[in-house]
């Protein structure tokens, strides 16, 4: 491929230290993730999968290695850089969905805009298209309790969608949801690849992530255990 990684994770490693225990929770891990495609990262609970996502959205700090985000290497930015790097350019969706509970679903997916130098207007636009896009026009005055799984979750995609990110990082999108309201999450979030033209990256055990993906790297205790990339049909 002849364009830059969206993302280039280099010789990465990360220990938690708990107590006088060290967990090497990711151990060497080099990969790159393409643009515009989607690209899972596989393994069972504890293989590192939360760590290698919170170290690639500049949550939290690598012990060694590297990673460059858009062509921006994380170590060499502030904090307020990479505060400004994951607005502008970050969009996150979580397994819990993550959305205020007091707040409707238009005030949730308008909660990022916020921080913009959006007027009133503009920001409603947005919200609106995005609630349109994820289906949810109709819910739109719905709190969270209101709402079934599967359309919070709707609800944090459209959130993500409307601040116009250039990557989506999903942590167990599907994690909470049967395997049919899995499998239309997938299909939005595969949307966002082909008519939004988003990288998007979704950390999963789930076998229906798998079989999505264009490229599937899989860890296993913390170590890249192998890539397989989807044959083009
Ligand atoms: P996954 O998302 O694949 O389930 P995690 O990245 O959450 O895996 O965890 C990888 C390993 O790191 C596990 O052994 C886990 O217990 C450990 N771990 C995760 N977070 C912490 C933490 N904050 N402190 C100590 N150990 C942690
Ligand atoms: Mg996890």
């Amino acid at each position: 491929m002849s364009q830059e990684p969206a993302i280039r994770v280099e010789n990465l490693e990360h220990v938690y230290r708990l107590g006088s225990e060290d967990v090497h929770a990711i151990n060497n891990v080099t990969l790159d993730i393409w643009p515009q495609q989607m690209t899972a990262i596989v393994g069972r609970s504890g293989s590192g999968k939360t760590t290698l996502l919170n170290l690639i959205a500049g949550l939290d700090t690598p012990t060694h290695g590297h990673v460059w985000v858009l062509g921006r290497r994380l170590d060499e930015m502030d904090e307020t850089a990479k505060l400004a790097l994951r607005r502008e350019t970050l969009g996150f969706i979580f397994q819990s969905f993550g959305l205020l509970p007091l707040l409707t679903a238009a005030e949730n997916v308008s909660v990022p805009l916020r921080m913009r130098h959006l007027d009133r207007q503009a920001r409603e636009a947005r919200v609106a298209e995005a609630l349109d896009w994820v289906g949810l026009t109709r819910r739109a005055r719905h709190r969270p309790y209101e709402l079934s799984g599967g359309e919070q979750q709707r609800v944090a995609i459209a959130r993500a969608l409307a601040a116009r990110p250039q990557i989506v990082l999903a942590d167990e999108p599907t994690g909470q949801l049967d395997s049919q309201t899995g499998r239309r999450i997938l299909d939005l979030l595969r949307r966002l690849v082909t008519e939004r033209a988003i990288t998007v990256v979704i950390v999963s055990h789930d076998p229906q992530v798998m079989r999505e993906a264009d490229i599937v790297h899989e860890l296993r205790d913390g170590h890249l255990l192998n890539t397989r990339v989807k044959a083009a049909p």
